[in-house]
């Protein structure tokens, strides 16, 4: 790239390099031509003091200077000319500056040779009597003018380009020496010097390479975890196993163990779906298929299916609502509305409610599930949606819980574009509520 800038800047400069000089050598040409017209005007407005046979005599002008004078006629017979016999040259009514000279006063012309490298410049005047008296001079063209000033022009264009070849080179570095540095320093947050226009993109890139960090360090904490959640109950598995394969254990205890056996697999299995779950939700995509749903009925459906579960812990379970339609994916619905209300079961306290409840508001449908349990403490409200977080460790492996459940309801919260809401006060219970938007 700093090659490519440096050539590109070159490029630039030579071009504005050889289109200046060209515009100088026509400007210099242009003012050269006005300043021989202007000599020529002003012999010519001395010669005109002479009269025509002073001139013809060659007492007004000396016949070896530069300058040519012609007298033409009114009807274009030359009268005399000072470098050849009059009588040998034709007409010369029909020429453009007689013919100007005649009619306005004055007239002038350019004849170049074809090769360009010699001009004539002719003035052309008309005297009080009618004769026209022309006076002309021979110069460089426009190429012999500027292969003249050509050693010149190059020696300028030489010292100019190595101007531009410095200018290029600090101006290179001075664009690409901040994006180097912060390369380097990207990962420490020291002040890099940028300019301006820099800033935006500096922030993009800091942003995205904190966050790529940030969801390595969650991918190996949570590899770290899976594997410390997973060992738990294989090591119990295989202890107990072990234990009945030593024949050490009587009857009642290989009952016992093979109670705790099922358990714990049952435990494995359980976590394993909730890990494959989360996976699944992560790579969640545009094949994921939203439809029109009757929120209240899966509510009603999943507070059906709990009814046996809350029984068990003492727990009463309810359902109030109205019908109210979200866009949002069946399957994803069930699983939130099952982990919460599980939740709201397995966090009560005895003889405890849990109440779900579907409304309409304003702007969004609300989703609420409220239970009169343990409810949770400021501090840990925040951190109860990361995955393997448990408030009460034992509590929620003794219920069958994974840390695992918030973490999914986070997942299609996010992918359904919702918004959650944690109302919650130890012993006194707990709501969480899921705003859809309409
Ligand atoms: P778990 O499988 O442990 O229940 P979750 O991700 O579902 O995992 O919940 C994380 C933690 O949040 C739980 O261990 C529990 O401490 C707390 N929690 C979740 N829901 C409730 C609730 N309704 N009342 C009290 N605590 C809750």
């Amino acid at each position: 790239m700093r090659k490519r800038i440096n050539i590109y800047l070159m490029a630039i400069a030579s071009v504005a390099i050889l289109v200046t000089m060209l515009l100088v050598t026509v400007v210099y040409y242009d003012v050269f031509k006005k300043q021989v017209f202007e000599d020529l005007r002003t012999y010519t407005q001395v010669l005109k003091m002479f009269h025509p046979e002073e001139m013809m005599s060659g007492q007004a002008v000396q016949t070896d200077s530069a300058l040519r004078v012609t007298l033409i006629a009114e009807n274009g017979v030359v009268l005399y000319d000072t470098e050849v016999d009059a009588k040998s040259l034709d007409n010369h009514g029909g020429r453009p500056e007689i013919v100007e000279a005649a009619r306005t006063g004055e007239g002038t012309i350019v004849r170049t040779s074809p090769t360009f490298n010699k001009s004539t410049f002719y003035y052309a005047a008309r005297m009080e009597n009618g004769i026209i008296l022309r006076t002309s001079k021979e110069a460089d063209g426009m190429v012999s003018i500027f292969l003249g000033a050509l050693p010149m022009i190059l020696l300028m264009a030489g010292a100019l380009f190595a101007v531009c070849v410095f200018l290029a080179r600090y101006l290179t570095k001075r664009l690409i020496v901040p994006i180097d540095q912060l390369a380097k320093q990207l990962d420490t947050n020291e002040e890099v010097k940028i300019y301006k226009e820099l800033q935006p993109f500096v922030q993009t890139i800091r942003q995205q390479h904190e966050n790529i960090l940030q969801s390595a360090r969650i991918r190996q904490d949570f590899t770290a975890n899976v594997s410390h959640e997973l060992k738990t109950p294989l090591t119990s598995i295989s202890g107990y196993a072990e234990l009945i394969e030593s024949g050490m254990a009587d009857e009642k205890d290989v009952q016992r163990f093979v109670v705790e056996i099922h358990k714990n697999s049952k435990r494995l299995l359980t976590l394993i779906n909730d890990i494959i779950r989360l996976s699944e939700l992560d790579v969640i995509g545009e094949e994921t298929q939203y439809e029109q749903l009757n929120l209240s009925e899966i509510a009603r459906t999943c507070v059906e299916m709990l009814q046996m579960n809350a029984e068990k812990h003492q727990v009463k379970i309810q359902f109030l609502g109205e019908n109210c339609f979200v866009t949002a994916n069946k399957e994803m619905m069930e699983e939130l509305l099952y982990n919460l209300c599980d939740n709201a079961i397995r966090y009560n306290k005895k003889g405890g409610t849990v109440t779900v409840s579907v409304r309409e508001e304003t702007k969004d449908i609300v989703l609420a599930v409220q239970d009169t349990g343990i409810g949770i403490s400021k501090e840990h409200q925040e951190r109860i949606f990361e995955r393997f977080y448990r408030v009460d460790k034992s509590r929620s492996k003794s219920t069958g819980g994974t840390g695992l459940g918030l973490a999914i309801v986070k997942h299609i919260i996010a992918s359904h574009k919702a918004r959650l809401e944690l109302i919650s006060e130890p012993g006194e219970g707990t709501t969480m509520l899921v705003y859809f938007k309409k």
